[in-house]
């Protein structure tokens, strides 16, 4: 028999899937099968994101305006998605932002904006997902919190070097964290979460890179380049699949191996 991993009857939340790394979930999601409900801040063209991975895949597909860090909101929205698009199965928490400054110069502002969503975010749609499958005693969710490497190694020469992003860095540890206690708490409900910690990736979060400060960085992973959001997202479908059944509160790198040492 061959190794597949099929999808299809499941529905799949991937918060930020208009873009980026989570538009690569969003798709690989439907390539598997699944319908996917996509969170998304305000990008204004979201709604055409979504309308074609529909429309590439056949499955269904719908944008939901929604800011992860509105819990109200996060409840709400993940409810319409059921009623619109199936049982939720799993939940791909992807949105994350960053704010590039010197330390000195970080603000309280700025403390909430990255912590809203990338901390709190994940969490408000963690819970809302599993009071879902506890609720109604579907015994199979499977969560996914995309982290970062930078979650353990401290970023010296960072995205735009020589500015630094101490919020994104330390909120990427606590959310890694943050995962692996959901996993404890929730194993017995049988909700598994497991932690993607992604290294350099092509997307608009990265664009703005110097090219001399790409070359070094890409020089310091052993595969010697950055990554393509596809190679972040193929690694979701196993954990969202049975074919993970006994993975939870493990941290997957894809990042090249820059975190081996
Ligand atoms: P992008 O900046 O390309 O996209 C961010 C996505 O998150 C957008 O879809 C955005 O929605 C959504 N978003 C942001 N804030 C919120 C919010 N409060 N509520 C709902 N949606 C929100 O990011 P990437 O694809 O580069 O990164 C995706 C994830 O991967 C992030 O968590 C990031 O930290 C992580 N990561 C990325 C790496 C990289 O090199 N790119 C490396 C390691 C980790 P909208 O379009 O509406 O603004």
């Amino acid at each position: 028999m061959p190794f597949v991993i099929d999808l299809q009857g499941q529905t799949v939340v991937v918060t930020g899937g208009n873009r980026g790394i989570g538009l690569a979930i969003s798709e690989a999601v439907a390539g598997a099968g699944a319908n996917v409900a996509i969170l998304y801040r305000s990008h204004p063209k979201a709604q055409e994101a979504a309308e074609e991975v529909a429309k590439k895949f056949g499955v269904q597909v719908k944008a939901y305006q929604c800011d992860v860090g509105d819990d109200e909101l996060v409840k709400k929205t993940l409810k319409q998605a059921q009623d619109d698009l199936g049982q939720i199965t799993g939940l791909v928490a992807n949105a994350g932002v960053s704010v590039v400054k010197p330390a000195t110069e970080l603000t309280k502002d700025d403390f909430r904006y990255v912590y809203d969503t990338n901390v709190l975010g994940v969490f408000n749609t963690a819970k809302a997902a599993a009071q879902l499958w506890i609720e109604s005693g579907y015994k199979k969710g499977s969560i996914i919190i995309n982290s970062s490497m930078s979650s353990q190694i401290y970023n010296q020469k960072g995205l735009n070097d020589p500015l630094t992003q101490v919020f994104y860095n330390s909120s990427k540890g606590a959310v890694t964290n943050l995962g692996k206690c959901l996993a404890a708490e929730w194993a017995p409900h049988g909700i598994r979460v497991n932690i993607l910690e992604p290294g350099f990736c092509n997307t608009e979060q990265t664009s703005g890179m110097d090219q001399k400060i790409r070359d070094y960085q890409a020089n310091t992973v052993p595969l010697g380049r950055f990554s393509e959001p596809h190679e972040q997202a193929e690694p979701c479908i196993l954990l969202l699949s049975d074919k993970s059944s006994y993975m939870t509160g493990s941290v997957i790198r894809p990042d090249g191996g820059a975190t081996i040492w």
